[in-house]
């Protein structure tokens, strides 16, 4: 498996200076596999530059939204593949608790006035499936959902592949007993190969902001060494965090991860992790 990210930011996304380096599209990382259509985890503005690079013979598209909150979704509109009518794009996405399904809402904000085309009139085929907590399969991947405590249904995922197993949890509320962790959560992410989590905040950053949905980077890290998972991606940093600040939180963790044993690595655009597995083996 080669996981790649395409858009790493929370929010919204930023392009100054001092981002540069770690890129500033939102939500977006991509699975690849020999033989599967790409698996994609949310529809950030990164998504954009994943369709930009992908080969034209790809017919299909995998697609595991964690929410819909915009910085997860603002991509979708500009996914190059959208424009070809021999592409299906397929969309699983949490149940909303309005009574409108996933697909009901992805339409009411791409529409007039907030857009000009309509999702339905772009062009590929696109299917949206509501999803609540279950496992199931797409293609070879095993792919597993949980609920996820942030703003809105919402939902962190594990997708297996011959043993090997990649986690993404984007947003992630710390609950105010920081030494706890929410068992399902936690059950998601035991022993997996790699955790992408939820960065957003450092612990100063915090202070004021403590119901925004989001964890401190210091829970990302414990909820990493309490799952005994290899390898910690930070993900979703702030739009405020600059490249010098990613690059001390990068020096500071790896050091304390070396202590539990657990790698940590900050995500950053343009960034690829293999996972070595069989299916990449003898591909
Ligand atoms: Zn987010
Ligand atoms: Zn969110």
């Amino acid at each position: 498996m080669n996981i790649v990210f395409h858009g790493v930011r929370g929010s919204t996304p930023c392009h100054c200076p001092e981002v540069q380096r770690y890129g500033g599209n939102t939500s977006c990382v991509s699975l690849l596999a020999r033989g599967q259509a790409p698996l994609v985890f949310d529809l950030g503005t990164g998504l954009r530059y994943f369709g930009g690079v992908l080969s034209n013979d790809v017919a299909e598209i995998n697609v595991l939204v964690s929410h819909l909150h915009w910085d997860h979704i603002q991509g979708l509109p500009f996914l190059p593949q959208l424009q070809r009518s021999d592409c299906s794009v397929n969309i699983w996405a949490p149940a909303q608790q309005d009574g409108r399904t996933a697909h009901e809402t992805l339409d009411a904000a791409i529409t007039q006035p907030m857009f000009p085309v309509s999702l339905a009139a772009i062009g590929a085929n696109i299917s949206v499936h509501d999803v609540e907590p279950s496992m199931w399969r797409i293609g070879a991947f095993e792919v597993r959902a949980v609920d996820v405590p942030h703003i809105g249904p919402t939902l962190g995922y594990r997708v297996s592949l011959d043993g090997r197993s990649v986690v993404y949890i984007s947003d992630h509320q710390e609950p105010s007993d920081s030494s706890q962790f929410d068992p399902k959560v936690l059950e998601l992410c035991d022993k997996a190969d790699v955790l992408i989590h939820d960065a957003q905040f450092t612990d100063v950053d915090y202070v004021g902001r403590e119901h925004w949905g989001h964890c401190r980077i210091d829970y990302a890290f414990s909820l990493a060494v309490s799952a005994g998972v290899a390898t910690l991606v930070l993900f979703h940093h702030d739009p405020s965090r600059s490249d010098d600040e990613l690059d001390a939180i990068e020096a500071e963790y790896k050091v304390r991860g070396l202590e539990f044993g657990v790698e940590v690595v900050v995500a950053r655009e343009g960034m690829e992790m293999k996972i070595p597995c069989h299916a990449d083996a003898h591909a």
